[in-house]
């Protein structure tokens, strides 16, 4: 019998999985028999972009976290595919920072061309996943959601590819249940109009607590204060953004802060991070991990330890993205069609070791894309992945540092030079701050030079 390979999910992740697998397909290659099972009804994953939030008709819960006025956090050209140019699918160029629907586009626009749909079954939430030593193989369960109907099948490979910024992580504070106002965590967080003239709160100091914060200061907040647990961002804010240190406890519609100081609140955000959440595999093949750059129990960041022929792709903490998504899935398809061999649990438990103990030590964002970059240079020298030009990506991501915090709110009007084609993106007609239709038509419309 042909071998199968499930993929869960049919986000980037998964998307680039589809991907490498169509890339040798188109070469002549015979390749396994690929389902891709994914909950929603379209592919794109968080960048499938839905206004719903808690559970859907389905009575599922709902993955996006993204939001309504939502625009890339970095510079396109961190993440552009080594095999597909942002050039070759606009025609053109484009400005650095794309809001969600145009990224989207680019994402949709190489997996339509590799014409993998025909092996996803949309509405498929998969509900379990054991694995039978008896047969070598995977049962894996899902659910028909407009059949209401459940269904087993068998496979010899599981690609996870469900992704790790949807289940939300939050802490509670004392008096949050008598607060006079909106709750909410940034899994849940849409359109920042709602916070217009408002004071808001935001709890936490990373990508979106800074993201969140931006939004609701460009759609007309009257104020913003965050806090911080561990380190504050330090940004240049603009003037009626404050930042403090963590939330001790509300009362009412007041905030109280570690350092004794208060501030009169409309709505908290809850902008601290997510969980890693499989509760669809069984207990022996979960992968318990906080967000971090070297999640541990993967060997190469991919392969499980115990079982390599259950696979995780996107894990990590991410600077590095689309293309890291994508050397994974071309490892992971190595490993699968048997091109690529592990060494023994042993020697890949020692090496993993040397990346955990590196990661420890990592001090700096600066050493972390470094560390990222490393990771994903390995991951190319292994398989054909087109040759990508890490050392040149990196030094983006630290340009993208750079400008951040020269100026949180203006850094998206700075343009960056790609490293597959060599040409600079064009700039944007508008500001950001300035953008208010974000829409794919808009932001693609005649460039009229620097802003
Ligand atoms: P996801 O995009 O999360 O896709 C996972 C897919 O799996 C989803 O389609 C989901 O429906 C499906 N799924 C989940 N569970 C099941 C199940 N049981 N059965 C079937 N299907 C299932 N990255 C950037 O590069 N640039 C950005 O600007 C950026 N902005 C971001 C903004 C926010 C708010 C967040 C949360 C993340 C952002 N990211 C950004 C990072 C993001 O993680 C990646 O861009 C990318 O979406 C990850 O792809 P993925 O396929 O691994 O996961
Ligand atoms: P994150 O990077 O994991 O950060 C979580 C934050 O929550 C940290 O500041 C953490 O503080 C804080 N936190 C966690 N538990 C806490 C607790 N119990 N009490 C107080 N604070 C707590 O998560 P994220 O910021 O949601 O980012 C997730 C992903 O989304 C990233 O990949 C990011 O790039 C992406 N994103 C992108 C955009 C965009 O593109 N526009 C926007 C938003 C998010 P410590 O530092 O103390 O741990
Ligand atoms: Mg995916």
């Amino acid at each position: 019998m042909k071998t199968r390979v499930a993929i869960i999910g049919a986000g980037p992740s998964g998307c680039a999985q589809m991907r490498a697998f169509a890339a040798i397909e188109q070469k002549s290659i015979p390749i396994p028999e690929i389902v891709c099972f994914e909950k929603q009804d379209n592919w794109g994953g968080l960048w499938n972009y839905t206004w719903e939030t808690g559970v859907d008709r389905f009575g599922e819960p709902v993955h996006g976290s993204m939001y309504r006025y939502l625009w890339s956090n970095g510079p396109k050209e961190c993440l552009e595919f080594a095999d597909y140019s942002f050039e070759e699918h606009f025609g053109k160029q484009i400005p650095s920072y794309p809001p969600r629907e145009v990224l989207f586009d680019y994402i949709q626009g190489r997996v339509e061309k590799a014409g993998v749909k025909k092996w996803i079954k949309f509405q498929c939430p998969v509900k379990s996943v054991v694995f039978h030593n008896e047969t070598n193989k995977f049962h894996l369960k899902y659910r028909n959601l407009k059949k209401d109907n459940e269904y087993i099948e068998e496979f010899d490979y599981v690609v996870v590819a469900s992704g790790h910024y949807s289940f939300p992580n939050y802490p509670t504070f004392p008096g949050m249940n008598k607060f006079n106002g909106r709750i909410l965590h940034a899994h849940d967080f849409r359109d920042a109009l709602e916070f217009k003239d408002k004071d808001i709160l935001i709890v936490g100091s990373s990508y979106s607590a800074e993201d969140i914060g931006s939004q609701c200061y460009k759609y007309g907040a009257k104020s913003i204060t965050s806090c911080y647990r561990t380190k504050p961002m330090g940004f240049n804010f603009p003037n009626n953004w404050e930042e403090k240190p963590m939330l001790d406890k509300v009362e009412l519609n007041i905030a109280y802060f570690k350092d004794g100081t208060t501030k009169k609140i409309d709505a908290i955000i809850l902008c601290t991070g997510y969980k890693h959440h499989f509760p669809f595999m069984a207990e022996n093949l979960q992968l318990k991990t906080k967000n971090r750059l070297w999640p541990n129990h993967l060997y190469k960041g991919i392969f499980w330890f115990e079982n390599p022929k259950l696979i995780y792709l996107g894990m990590q903490d991410q600077y590095y993205t689309f293309n890291m998504f994508d050397a994974q899935a071309w490892l992971a398809r190595n490993f699968i069609l048997g091109k690529f061999s592990l060494p023994s649990l042993q020697e890949q438990q020692i090496e993993n070791n040397i990346w955990i103990d590196r990661e420890e030590k990592l001090e700096t964002a600066h050493d972390g894309v470094l560390f990222q970059g490393d990771y994903v240079k390995e991951l190319i020298s292994l398989t054909d992945y087109p040759k990508l030009d890490i050392d040149k990506v990196n030094a983006n991501f630290f340009l993208w540092k750079k400008h951040k915090h020269e100026n949180i709110i203006t850094f998206r009007d700075q343009i960056y030079c790609s490293a597959l084609t060599g040409n600079f993106s064009t700039y944007h007609h508008t500001s950001w701050l300035e953008t208010k239709d974000d829409s794919l038509e808009s932001f693609l419309s005649i460039e009229k030079g620097k802003v």
